[in-house]
């Protein structure tokens, strides 16, 4: 299958004045042709600031990627200037975030904003935009498009607000789309609508999706891969199966086992603890001091990634061969 994108060994920081976050601590992931790729991990997690950066929308200053490739298509965006790449966002990847309010401008009629971003990259005429505004409109699922192109975004509801920029994040055909927790501010029926609507687009444009959610329940309906993130990290990787029914990695099996599921009737069990301080992130496994399987090694070397499957990694200690190895000779260097 086709890599459409690759990210390679991303660092990016952040300098303040209490001094450097480390954000995103050394990120590798792909996302295939038409695939859906879901990230995943608590708030701060650096998930964000990883689609941020794919996009290069991390203001420096403060941010500032300061290592690592993002290959788009094979060309590495982190290189290109500032004019090549707004001619590639919202036409080639085009991002959705959480608010539809703050997308859409309040002052401009929706058919506006539809066309704005197709005559402004594809150099069309005022009819080929307005009737692929259409369609769109019809593709997203919105009634009486014709009607509803004339009005304003305070005249939709929230639901429909975020069909409407998914249309728009969509009107110039990008082979990306990347969507920061899309359905977090929506209720639980809107949510699974929209849902819907991206497999619904995935399969009549064959685009690919990345998905960045702190949410299980997601996950678990669209995602064809997942990348659990932890303090700038990506710990795991493995296919929607792997992930849910062998995960490897203890703070996957914590995230598994701190949300409601159908299958198991165990008791919820929270993640003790809090993810550590990124001004200063631990030199070995970030999860240590949560981890109740933590070892001697853990808290002093990060585990490198182990391979378990063809699409399955996870960066663990107790994965890996070497772990007891070491562990004997930091016994002896005692
Ligand atoms: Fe736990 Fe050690 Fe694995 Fe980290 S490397 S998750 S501390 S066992
Ligand atoms: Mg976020």
């Amino acid at each position: 299958m086709e890599k459409i994108l690759e990210v390679q060994d991303l660092h990016v920081r952040f300098t303040t004045y209490g001094g450097t976050v480390q954000a995103v601590r050394g990120v590798d992931f792909h996302i295939h042709k038409g695939e859906t790729l879901a990230i995943v991990g608590e708030s701060g997690c650096g998930k964000s600031v990883t689609s941020n950066a794919i996009m290069r929308l991390i203001p420096n200053p403060p941010g500032k990627i300061t290592k690592g490739k993002v290959l788009f298509k094979g060309q590495d965006l982190t290189k290109l200037t500032e004019k090549k790449m707004r001619s590639i966002r919202g036409v080639d990847i085009s991002m959705i975030f959480q608010d539809p309010m703050t997308a859409l401008n309040p002052t401009l009629t929706i058919g506006t904003q539809l066309v704005e971003g197709l005559k402004q990259h594809r150099k069309v005429s005022d009819s080929i935009a307005m009737k692929k505004a259409l369609e769109m409109m019809q593709l997203v699922g919105i009634p009486n498009p014709e009607e509803r192109m004339k009005q304003y975004p305070h005249q939709f509801s929230g639901g429909m607000r975020q069909r409407i920029v998914i249309a728009i994040a969509l009107i110039c055909e990008p082979e990306l789309l990347i969507a920061d927790e899309p359905t977090t501010a929506l209720d639980v029926t809107i949510q699974a609508q929209i849902l819907e609507l991206f497999e619904k687009i995935q399969e009549v444009t064959g685009v690919s999706i990345i998905l960045i959610t702190h949410d299980l329940g997601v996950v678990a309906k669209i995602a064809d891969r997942i990348a659990v993130m932890y303090a700038g990290k990506i710990i795991e990787t493995g296919t929607k199966r792997e992930i849910f029914y062998q995960p490897q990695h203890p703070y996957t099996q914590g995230l598994l086992n701190s949300v409601p599921r159908l299958d198991t009737k165990g008791k919820l069990q929270p993640i003790n603890g809090t993810p550590p301080d990124l001004f200063s992130p631990p030199l070995g496994c970030p999860f240590t001091s949560r981890c109740p399987l933590a070892m001697e090694v853990c808290n002093k070397v990060y585990p490198d990634s182990t391979r378990l499957s063809d699409s399955h990694a996870v960066d663990c200690w107790l994965q890996d061969e070497r772990a007891k190895k070491l562990l004997a000779t930091m016994v002896t260097n005692k």
